[in-house]
């Protein structure tokens, strides 16, 4: 920690450092930044205390959202069949962003991680067997990142599902093996989202 600085200076760059992605150069750079700029520590403060009453998640498919239901799950000019599995909101974004895709979504926001403590129950496993029956899904389409994890909770879901009465599909080659969604271009992931491979008919 730098010597000189006042200890309020000290904690919010002890705490920008928490920060994914920001080192404690960073973490000073930001800190001095707002210093200079009070209105701006007046807004971040107000938004950042106010996020985790603001946001939380949809009740139908766990995305982000200010109401009960989020945007998505509240049109009703989707195509009510298809329920597209992502790992997280910042995926859905990027799928949504193609365009090519009009079905409904269920986040799991995280993927299963025996050793982290992360199982069926943390994936919302659950919730989305009860969307499925519920909801007269007809098509679930899995859009996780090619990776070690993504790959092993693709197929824990396929097996979950496997006496469940809908087609299971999944991206299409196209997503490189090991990379991870939102990394993909536009046009790569267009492509894999529109020749979808089928992995389990009704
Ligand atoms: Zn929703």
């Amino acid at each position: 920690m730098p010597k000189g600085y006042p200890v309020a200076l000290n904690q919010l760059i002890s705490t920008f450092a928490k920060l994914p992605g920001v080192g404690e150069k960073t973490a000073q750079r930001f800190s001095l930044f707002l210093l200079s700029h009070p209105e701006l520590c007046e807004t971040l403060g107000d938004l950042i205390k106010e996020l985790p009453y603001r946001v939380k998640l949809c009740k139908i498919c766990r995305n982000f959202s200010e109401n009960d239901l989020c945007s998505i799950c509240q049109d009703d000019t989707r195509e009510k069949e298809v329920l597209c599995i992502v790992e997280n909101p910042v995926t859905l974004h990027h799928i949504e962003a193609t365009g090519v895709y009009r079905g409904y979504y269920f986040v799991l926001h995280y993927l299963l991680s025996p050793k982290d403590g992360i199982g069926p129950k943390e994936i919302g496993l659950d919730e989305l067997t009860f969307l499925i029956k519920t909801r007269g899904i007809k098509e679930v389409f899995i859009a996780l990142s090619p990776t070690m994890a993504g790959e092993a909770t693709a197929t824990y879901i396929l097996q979950h599902l496997k006496n469940e009465p809908v087609k299971i599909t999944r991206l299409a080659c196209g997503v490189p093996m090991g990379m991870e969604i939102q990394f993909v271009d536009p046009l790569t992931l267009k492509k894999a989202i529109t020749g979808r491979e089928c992995l389990k008919n009704e």
